[in-house]
């Protein structure tokens, strides 16, 4: 006997046959013997039908109203899970985030988890029973809800794995795994049987929205074994109950891995955008001047670019950030212009940063100039370019997203 929680998402749960489906995947494991935690998220498309609604309301909307709008869809698919679950005869209840509880930070619409107390699912666990968890939301300092961000509910499914001790958290989705890339982009894209938490969180962070970033961060950290499988497939076939090799992609240790690749994946992001300071005073201070009241609004700021002076007196910045920042960045770095000291700020929106990834790069040379070549070969132009010991990132127009992620899979031979 073990104990597992299983994540559903939103198109796992899109409506009620779906949701047969998922109790028949939980009734498999409550069968096999086991203890069982589920999370789910809101019916696919819920969310943002939510989201929009908050703006349609008023777009400078409380951050606490809003979760308390965008946290509901969980609670319908938790309500719905255990009602369809109880049908087939399992002993199942629904829990909202406040019930267990599920404590966070007070940063709402993007709160981290900071506390679960499990010891009531432990007890009733001990009483035969699956608790059906809505994901995606806590409760925060204030006692009001509070969500964990687009994608939250994978970081739900593991933070209760690890509050719970659990031996496995099973991730299901609408892919069976993770891929070396997207494979709607990439129908070449080969199913990883395993892959790095750090490749893993490198791919999450770089746009591979497969798992959310946080999540595996938290996996990570608390060694919580985690797998990405499928909800589609045949709940009873052969194969799915296995306990030691579930079918999909376990995320491990790096030294589980015995065949390392050089590079293992690719990832892209949409909606990126780029702001350029212009004649910006070249001595210090100025770059905590920019960055530190951007970071006190939340904005994510990622590649950042600085040129050499070639006067000694004069330099310029550029920096990417998602396109919906732009205008609350725009507004932050008028505020502090006199503080910061630039001539002009521009902006372009509507960029993609393609990003290759792979542990193996660490002791391999040239993999960042077959990027460049491929591009060039291709007729891409590359905005910018950061990298890391296990990733190359090129920012790129968006017109050449697809091209440009077909193009690298197949120059590393990952097709
Ligand atoms: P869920 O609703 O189950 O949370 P998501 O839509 O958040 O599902 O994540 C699954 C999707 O992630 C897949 O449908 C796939 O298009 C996308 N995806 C992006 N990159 C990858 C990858 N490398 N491997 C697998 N899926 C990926
Ligand atoms: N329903 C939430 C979202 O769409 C959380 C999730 O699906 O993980 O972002
Ligand atoms: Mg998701």
């Amino acid at each position: 006997m073990a104990r597992i929680v299983m994540k559903f998402g939103g198109t796992s749960v899109a409506d009620i046959d779906r949701i047969r489906n998922v109790a028949r995947h939980v009734k498999r494991e409550v069968d096999n013997g086991h203890e069982v935690a589920v999370v789910v998220s809101a019916m696919s498309g819920k969310t943002n039908e939510l989201v929009g609604w908050t703006r349609e309301a008023s777009p400078m909307h409380d951050a606490r109203e809003y979760d308390v709008v965008v946290s509901s869809g969980e609670q319908v698919t938790s309500g719905l899970l255990a009602i369809t679950l109880q049908s087939m005869g399992v002993n199942a209840r629904s829990w909202q985030g406040w019930q267990i509880p599920i404590r966070t930070s007070g940063a709402h619409g993007a709160a981290r988890i900071e506390d679960i107390d499990g010891s009531d699912l432990v007890r009733r666990f001990g009483e035969g029973q699956v608790a059906v968890i809505a994901g995606f939301q806590g409760i925060g300092p204030d006692n009001r809800v509070a969500t964990l961000g687009r994608g939250g509910s994978d970081t739900s499914a593991v933070a209760i794995a690890a509050g719970v001790n659990a031996d496995r958290c099973d991730i299901y989705t609408d892919v069976d795994g993770v891929y070396t890339t997207d494979p709607r982009v990439e129908p070449k894209a080969r199913r990883l049987s395993k892959i790095a938490f750090e490749e893993m969180l490198e791919m999450a962070s770089l746009g591979a929205k497969v798992l959310q970033v946080r999540s595996v961060e938290l996996a990570m950290v608390h060694k919580v074994r985690m797998f990405v499988r499928s909800s589609f497939e045949d709940p009873d076939a052969e194969g799915m109950g296995d306990f030691d090799n579930p079918p999909g992609t376990l995320i491990c240790d790096e030294d589980e891995i015995l065949e390392q690749e050089v590079v293992t994946g690719i990832a892209y992001s949409k909606d990126e955008a780029q702001i350029s300071l212009r004649r910006l005073s070249d001595s210090p201070g100025v770059s905590a001047a920019i960055f530190g009241p951007l970071s006190d609004e939340y904005i994510n700021v990622d590649m950042i670019v600085q040129n050499i002076s070639e006067d000694g007196t004069h330099t310029d910045m550029t920096f990417t950030l998602p396109s919906g920042d732009v205008d609350k960045a725009l507004g932050v770095l008028e505020k502090e212009k006199q503080n910061i000291g630039f001539d002009v700020v521009q902006s372009e929106t509507g960029l993609v940063k393609v990003s290759v990834i792979g542990i193996g790069m660490r002791s391999h040379a040239g993999v960042a100039a077959t990027a460049f070549k491929a591009m060039a070969e291709k007729g891409i132009n590359i905005k910018a370019i950061t990298t890391s010991e296990i990733k190359i990132s090129i920012l790129i127009d968006s017109e050449y997203a697809e091209l440009a992620v077909r193009t690298l899979h197949s120059v590393y031979e990952l097709d």
